[in-house]
């Protein structure tokens, strides 16, 4: 972390959330990553009880009432555990909680988002179905309005906390007839009759966290659980984009630095050639690139983190946050293989964590919408800018294009 970035505050809770890491037992990381422990309810529990769970809420709501620079940095320290607590610990109190408290009411804030705070309750987001995950507006899980309550059907697949989380935060076609930005709602929706988890998914890594498919068979769901509009779905995957995105890219820095520590205590140490491995180039200009990905994925993650702080449009937001998880996803990625390639062979088995890292960070490029994904915003965004920016330099009378020694040459700018 940049300390000279944060204020004594921020400095200070970083120390709490350090202590939190301290208090983890080891045994319940590698049960975890067994899968023996399905899912972290006591890791969700002690982080509730010390108030480290959703600290940009308002006090009133169980918050801290701090920013995003803040939650970034929470969420980075928590990711030194490995990926999965920061998934879990993110999912509920940094994504659902956020769509809950931006466009629920008052009375859904109370029951769940209060108590999950508290760390009492746990919770899911479940977007992605069997169908596909990156087409979301092709959602096909159904909710037929009976009046007073919608009946829910249909299966979602990849769910964090299928198994353990007390109640989802779920997306489902309302309006058979409508386009599909106006025919989704996103509803808050208990476990409990006609909702099973059918599949507990065998994953490569980040185990532990209780991924699985969830299916709902006419599950009637009050319309007091409807987050924001009926219909009004688009809304809330809207602005959950934020903490969706920006909270993967701060917690993929936790995993990669953890590796990059071990891998150095390791290369101090290591000799081979009658001197230790660091003093060998290809060792050190390894541990250096992993270094500078490391802090270039930093500066990102804090610089876009204040700009969500200090409120950019929402244009501008969804660029900077996709380039940074898909930047900082790739980069850390990087730093894992390369804290892997100097610790040699040993590097490979489980005598060290770091293979337990890069296996559980293959995630990060993948969910929270994979990085093709994220290109298509970007670009999206991009030639959107382009177009402002051109007028801008027309308008200040200079022309980029003509500074060529042949920039004239108009038989050869051809474009057709
Ligand atoms: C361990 C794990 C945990 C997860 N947790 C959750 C969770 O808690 N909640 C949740 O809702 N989801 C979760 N997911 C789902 C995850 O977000 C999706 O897997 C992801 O969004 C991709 O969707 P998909 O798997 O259906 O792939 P698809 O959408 O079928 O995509 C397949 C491939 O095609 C590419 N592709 C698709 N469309 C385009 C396009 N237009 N242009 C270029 N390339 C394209 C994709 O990039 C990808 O490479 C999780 C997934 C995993 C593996």
């Amino acid at each position: 972390m940049f300390d000279f970035l944060l204020t004594g505050e921020q400095r200070a809770l970083r120390d709490e959330v350090a202590d939190l890491v301290a208090w983890v037992p080891r045994d319940m990381v590698v049960a975890m990553d067994r899968d023996e422990i399905r899912f972290p309810t006591e890791f969700l529990r002690e982080a509730g009880r010390r108030n480290l769970l959703g600290v940009r809420y308002p006090e009133s709501d169980g918050g801290r009432g701090l920013d995003w620079v803040s939650t970034c940095m929470v969420m980075e320290e928590v990711g030194t555990l490995g990926y999965i607590f920061a998934c879990t610990f993110g999912v509920g109190a940094e994504l659902v909680c956020d769509a809950i408290l931006r466009h629920g009411t008052r009375e859904q804030a109370e029951r769940y988002v209060q108590p999950l705070l508290r760390g009492e309750l746990f919770a899911a987001e479940a977007l992605t179905e069997p169908r596909g995950g990156s087409d979301f507006f092709g959602a096909t899980m159904t909710g037929e309005d009976r009046g007073d309550h919608v009946v829910l059907n249909g299966q979602k697949r990849f769910i964090v906390g299928a198994e353990g989380a007390d109640f989802f935060l779920v997306y489902a076609r309302t309006d058979p007839d409508a386009a599909d930005h106006e025919a989704i709602t996103a509803f808050i929706v208990d476990r409990g009759p006609g909702v099973t988890v059918e599949h507990h998914y065998g994953l490569m890594g980040s185990r532990g966290g209780g991924t699985g498919r969830l299916r709902f068979d006419d599950v009637a769901v009050p319309k007091a659980n409807i987050v924001g509009r009926l219909h009004g779905g688009v809304e809330v995957f809207a602005t959950m984009m934020i903490p969706e995105r920006l909270g993967t890219a701060a917690m993929t820095i936790g995993p990669a630095a953890a590796a990059l520590e071990v891998a150095g205590g390791y290369t101090t140490r290591r000799k081979a050639f009658g001197r230790t491995i660091n003093r060998f180039q290809g060792v050190s200009f390894q541990v250096a690139e992993a270094a500078t990905l490391l802090d270039a994925s930093r500066s990102m993650v804090y610089t876009t983190a204040r700009a969500v702080d200090q409120g950019v449009d929402d244009a501008l937001a969804r660029k900077h946050i996709s380039e940074t998880k898909k930047f900082v996803t790739e980069s850390c990625q990087q730093v894992v293989h390369n804290a892997m390639q100097v610790m040699g062979g040993i590097g490979y088995t489980d005598v060290y964590p770091i293979e337990r890292h890069y296996r559980d960070l293959r995630l990060a490029s993948i969910w929270t919408g994979t990085n093709e994904v994220m290109s298509m915003i970007i670009a999206h965004e991009w030639y959107e800018e382009y177009a402002t920016r051109l007028a801008q330099r027309r308008a200040a009378r200079r022309d980029l294009e003509a500074d060529a020694v042949h920039a004239g040459a108009a038989d050869e700018k051809v474009y057709e």
